[in-house]
């Protein structure tokens, strides 16, 4: 894409102070400053986004071209990207005079490489998936009467591992039998391999109503928060956390639990884009008692290697440098340096929520108890 020179000085000014901390070595700092927050408008203007109808129904904004939409609310932390959730950072904030204004870190750690992953720095090829199927040994997991969660994210990487390398990957698994492995063990086996992405797999529990997917990736480099290796991959992370969880969630209509960050020691500690899929609500009788069926893990399987192909290509459209897919699989449309890498399957329709023709609101983050990986 050719940038105008008022462009390129605007990315220049937006995106060097944050990206200039990417140098090696940690950032903790005694306390965390107070986030910079940047207007929608420039936004709007970088991205060349335009106002959408709805623009402030409801106090939302809806801005998007061709490729994308996105939909803020003010003072939320919640936002939609291509009908799909993510959890900002920051929450939004209204000025004085009522528009919207973004923290810089989600617009650089966030929005830059969602709408732009061409231009992500580490534009690295992937030859190899680290699967990492979470627990094992005395470790089941989640407690659940409907499906062993230990036991589930197993099965499901051995089909998450055929299906790539059917595809032409070479895929390592953490662990290939139901042994017990530390958080360091999984982050050694992820570390020595080369031009790798790494997914850990696991169910999540709470309140028995609750169901659906959540896809994590680490808390970006940030002001105040010491800097660990994943921060090394900020950017590839995010990407690959979108591409899969919008493949995800496209196939199989499940609830949108949203893509989010999280601190946890295993995802930090990876250096290479990570990101943890929770595929699921081992609690939910309905959704526990579908996990535990070959055909939904299969179902799994198959979009999550799409959206790992959607990265894939999002990132290095040369697909000559990326492992082929087989010609009779679907294959998501080249990106566009405004198109996030959504994969272009057809919606799956919820079973008891006749279409309306409209996304559906986006569902209010609930309260979890008890809740673990
Ligand atoms: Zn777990």
């Amino acid at each position: 894409m050719t940038i105008s020179p008022t462009l390129r000085a605007l990315a220049i000014s937006l995106l060097l102070p944050l990206t200039a901390q990417l140098g090696y070595g940690d950032t903790a700092t005694t306390a965390a400053p107070a986030p910079e927050y940047l207007p929608l408008e420039q936004l709007r203007s970088f991205y060349k986004l335009m106002p959408l109808p709805g623009e402030r129904a409801e106090g939302t904004r809806t801005v998007g071209n061709s490729g994308t939409t996105i939909t803020f609310g003010p003072g939320k932390r919640e936002l939609s990207i291509g009908g799909y959730r993510w959890l900002l950072s920051y929450p939004t904030r209204e000025d004085s005079t009522g528009d919207l204004l973004i923290s810089r870190t989600d617009f650089v750690k966030l929005f830059e490489p969602v709408l732009r992953p061409t231009y992500i720095s580490e534009r690295r090829l992937v030859r190899t998936v680290i699967i990492d199927p979470g627990h094992g040994g005395y470790d089941i997991g989640s407690p659940s009467d409907h499906v062993n969660e230990a036991d589930f994210c197993l099965q499901l990487a051995m089909e998450l591992r055929d299906c790539l390398t059917r595809r032409g990957y070479s895929v390592i698994l953490t662990r290939e039998q139901s042994r017990h492995l530390s958080d360091q063990q999984r982050v050694l086996c992820a570390n020595g391999a080369d031009a790798a992405i790494f997914i850990s797999l696991h169910l999540n529990s709470g309140r028995s109503d609750i169901s659906g997917i959540e896809t994590y990736t680490a808390t970006p480099d940030t002001p105040g928060i010491q800097r660990r290796p994943a921060n090394n991959h900020d950017a590839a992370s995010t990407a690959l956390a979108f591409a899969v969880h919008s493949s995800l969630i496209s196939a199989t209509g499940a609830q949108d639990g949203a893509c989010r960050r999280a601190r946890y020691n295993l995802l930090n500690s990876v250096d290479c884009p990570a990101i943890m899929v929770l595929a699921g609500y081992a609690t939910n009788k309905d959704e526990g008692t579908k996990l535990a069926t070959a055909e939904y893990r299969t179902q799994l399987a198959t979009a999550m290697a799409d959206g790992i192909g959607a990265f894939a290509r999002a990132i290095n459209p040369d697909a000559t440098l990326n492992p082929s897919v087989p010609a009779a699989e679907p294959t998501p449309p080249a990106p566009t340096p405004t198109a996030a890498p959504v994969p272009a399957k057809p919606k799956a329709k919820p079973k008891a929520k006749p279409s309306t023709g409209k996304k559906p609101a986006p569902r209010r983050t609930p309260r979890r108890r008890n809740r673990r990986r």
